[in-house]
């Protein structure tokens, strides 16, 4: 006899994590944890000491559902200046636990269930199950190697009278581009002809090269009251563990946003709230550190990459490199990059993520792998020293 008593259906349309089941295997064979995207270095002290001193203090209970009022009140006068709107911290700011919940919190405030949405190829792997979590459609888009610019005419061709919204990341992981004002212009005139969102994924907003910055898409006109801006504080402050992140979102979609993240979580974790005022007080030379040292970890893993017949261009923002392994004598070896990656972790001991993981389209990415470098100068010599004995 048949029962109802499975899994629902929707679960189906996700597959488990395969970044974080890299880092599984890496742990099984002893292999240096290039794949996940945490850094093996520790946050800056002071903020350690924030989090510490909020515990011992006493801010162990649920907070304000919408986020601590302190780091409310930070975020709203950041985002105020970003966005150029009268950005308030009691009703367009949430705090979530990790841009994880910003984006599936954000699908389900906004989408209704059949509405397509957008995703922009490569992809972070929580974005497909975001969308099918709130009973949506994802739609794919490839970024075009080599130069993976917005591919605006093929967005436009994928708009039909069900897409709701548009998910765009940038800084981009894992291609490292940072999407220019004309590409995010061009984008915004799409938005706005076929009346659609946009959530921007701006996680590793602080992490960009060359001197270029970061400006969040939100801050145009035209997008201003469409936009919901998600960025968090894992990546910029060396916390991918306390699961902090935030939404801003406009008159329009801030009560739907709030209520689906207070009967989600209630709240993100308080005393770490609290400790993310003391980070959100860094002055601009903590940033500027990070993205000099940041620069010199992508300088060591480009040169190793490209020495070792790795094609790769040097990312422009967050921190990973996608390089091609075609060319490499001990690609002969493997029909995908599935293959190829566990390759190199079991046997050559450096852990990296299948490039078409981050796919939905079949044949995209199976010639590439991910390699994050937000690891210490050692971790990434080390890491040297195993490739370059068996790939050398
Ligand atoms: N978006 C992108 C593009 C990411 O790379 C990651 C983490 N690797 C996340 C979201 C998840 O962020 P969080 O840890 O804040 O949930």
């Amino acid at each position: 006899m048949s029962s109802r008593l499975v899994g629902a259906r929707r679960t189906d349309l996700m597959r488990e994590s395969v970044i974080r089941d890299m880092t599984r295997l890496a742990i099984a064979h002893g292999a240096i944890n290039l794949s996940q995207g945490y850094p093996d270095f520790p946050p800056p002290p002071v903020i350690v000491e924030a989090a510490k001193a909020a515990i011992d203090g006493g801010e162990n209970q649920y907070t304000n559902p919408w986020g601590y009022p302190p780091l409310l009140e930070r975020l709203a006068e950041r985002y105020r200046a970003e966005l150029g709107w009268e950005v308030d911290a009691g009703r367009h700011v949430t705090v979530t636990c990790g841009v994880t919940e910003g984006l599936a919190s954000a699908m389900l405030a906004i989408v209704e269930p059949g509405d397509e949405v957008i995703v922009l190829e490569p992809a972070h792997d929580n974005y497909w199950p975001s969308v099918r979590m709130a009973d949506a459609v994802p739609v794919a888009v490839a970024l075009r190697r080599p130069d993976h610019r917005l591919p605006i005419e093929d967005i436009a061709a994928a708009i039909t009278p069900r897409t709701k919204a548009i998910l765009l990341n940038t800084p981009h992981n894992p291609t490292g581009r940072v999407f220019d004002d004309g590409e995010i212009a061009a984008l915004a005139d799409l938005v706005v002809a076929h009346d659609l969102a946009l959530v921007t994924d701006e996680i590793y907003d602080r992490i960009t090269f060359d001197g270029l910055v970061h400006r969040s898409p939100g801050r145009l006109d035209a997008l201003r009251d469409r936009t919901i801006t998600l960025s968090g504080l894992g990546k910029t402050f060396s916390v991918t563990g306390w699961r902090l992140g935030y939404m801003i979102a406009p008159d329009r979609f801030a009560d739907a946003v709030h209520r689906i993240h207070d009967f989600v979580t209630i709240c993100a974790p308080t005393p770490l709230q609290a400790a993310a005022c003391a980070a959100m007080d860094l002055p601009e030379s903590y940033y500027e550190g990070l993205r000099a040292d940041y620069a010199e970890r992508r300088a060591v893993l480009v040169e190793l990459l490209r020495g070792l017949g790795f094609e790769v261009a040097p990312p422009e923002g967050a921190y990973y490199a996608l390089a091609d392994f075609r060319a490499l004598p001990a690609a002969a070896g493997h029909r995908d990059a599935t293959s190829f990656a566990r390759w190199m972790t079991t046997d050559v001991g450096v852990a990296v993520v299948a490039g078409d993981a981050a796919y939905s389209i079949p044949g995209l990415g199976v010639d590439q792998v991910r390699f994050a470098f937000c690891k210490k100068l050692e971790t990434l010599h080390a890491a040297a020293e195993r490739m370059r004995a068996a790939l050398g």
